[in-house]
């Protein structure tokens, strides 16, 4: 694997950043470097080894070995923090919009749908109710992070979604 530095500047000349040849399009690989990667990729899954790059270990975690596994495992955490950082700093941090809860805990908020549309909502950008948190957090950027929701702690959050309100919401601290 090519250093950072060269897959920038090989980036920069209009190459493919993988194997160096010309290649007009903006991706990480060329169409050839794709292709050879997915008949390498195909191969593996095939004897059963770890389909991480130049890994020959055997496939013991689905298609990974252990390691490769936990090394995703802490990636897709980390994508995930950092898009959900991004999207509270948008919707005034983590504190809790119901007025009677003083809860500012990361790991209890939630984005509530203000009008209680969330069902809908998902179901039009994801197809289905049982999607992932994180792609509606990236549809929200992708249309400018609309005011429909707001971040909300589960509890007053599940509260709101049963009873229409959260019933300490009357309660001013
Ligand atoms: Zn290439
Ligand atoms: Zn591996
Ligand atoms: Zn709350
Ligand atoms: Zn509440």
């Amino acid at each position: 694997m090519p250093t950072a530095l060269v897959r920038a500047q090989r980036r920069a000349n209009g190459k493919c950043p993988t194997c160096g040849r010309d290649w007009g399009g903006t991706t990480n690989r060329c169409d050839f470097c794709l292709t050879k990667r997915r008949a390498v990729y195909e191969d593996k899954v095939l004897h059963g080894l770890c389909v991480a790059d130049g890994c020959q270990r055997e496939a013991t975690h689905d298609k990974m070995c252990q390691e490769h596994r936990e090394d995703m495992r802490l990636r897709e955490q980390r994508k995930h923090k950092k898009i959900r950082d991004e999207a509270y700093a948008q919707y005034g941090g983590y504190r809790c919009a119901c007025p009677g809860c003083t809860c500012t805990t990361p790991e209890f908020m939630q984005l509530d749908h203000i009008n209680n549309d969330g069902g809908k909502h998902r179901r039009e950008i994801g197809g289905c109710q049982q999607i992932g948190g994180n792609r509606i957090l990236y549809w929200l950027k992708r249309h400018k992070w609309p005011k429909i929701v707001q971040p909300m702690c589960a509890n007053c959050n599940f509260a709101k979604g049963h009873y229409g309100a959260c019933p300490h919401a009357n309660i001013v601290h």
